[in-house]
């Protein structure tokens, strides 16, 4: 069966950990609304331009502006055996405009406030390879250089104390009806996203390798 899965959970929640490890391990193409709007802004495309304030502010892009973007990426090749949507939707007029692909899988990460405070707070990405450090729950020799391949760290602009409420506020908001929208279909997977990565994936592994032998 093809895996069409949504991962959702809050910033800071392990979304995108968890969705590197799923992309290594099954037939998915990962797909990010967020890291799809910060290449436009970086690349100063006109819709990176369009939307470069929204994401300073921590608030969500129009529906029709992150519809279109989505649904244009996922008609390309690479997604056809499948992919993994991790921030999209984000809201109840997002998922019914996919409700036509299918979607058969959502993993739903749940975690403590103050530990995601923790998360995101101190989260630091290297600005070449990507790769996601924390100075507070596993500090760094050097906080501002990638311990990977020498990049410099540096950290989102929307990762601070303020701008994360904000975020997280208008996730519960936008986010809770897309949730129990799929929950009435009867295809969401609860994970406490508090415990380590490992175990979190293992629970992962666990849903994803299940639902594969029950569909084929
Ligand atoms: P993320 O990397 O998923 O935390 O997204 C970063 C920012 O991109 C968000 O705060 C929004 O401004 C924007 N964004 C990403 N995905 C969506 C979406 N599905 N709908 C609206 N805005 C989005």
């Amino acid at each position: 069966m093809i895996l069409k899965i949504v991962i959702m959970g809050p910033a800071g929640s392990g979304k995108g950990t968890m969705s590197d490890l799923i992309k290594d391990n099954y037939p998915v193409k990962h797909i990010s609304s967020g890291s799809m709007f910060r290449d436009e802004i970086k690349q100063n495309t006109p819709l990176g331009q369009k939307v470069n304030s929204y994401l300073t502010q921590g608030i969500l892009v129009p529906d029709d502006v992150t519809i279109e973007l989505v649904r244009n990426r996922l008609s390309q090749e690479d997604c056809q055996n499948g992919y993994l949507l991790d921030g999209f939707p984000r809201s109840l007029v997002q998922a019914k405009a996919i409700e036509d692909l299918g979607i058969n899988v959502v993993i739903n990460l749940t975690i403590d406030e103050q530990l995601l405070v923790d998360r995101i707070v101190y989260r630091r990405l290297c600005e070449d390879c990507k790769t996601i450090y924390n100075i507070k729950l596993n500090p760094l020799k050097d906080e501002e250089h990638c311990e990977k391949c020498g990049g410099k760290l540096y950290q989102r602009s929307d990762d601070t104390y303020e701008k994360l409420m904000v975020r997280l506020e208008s996730y519960l908001e936008e986010t809770q009806p897309v949730i129990d929208y799929y929950r009435e279909k009867g295809i969401v997977y609860d994970v406490d996203a508090g415990q380590s990565v490992e175990d979190v994936y293992k629970q992962i592994d666990e849903i994803l390798t299940k639902i594969m032998e029950e569909r084929i």
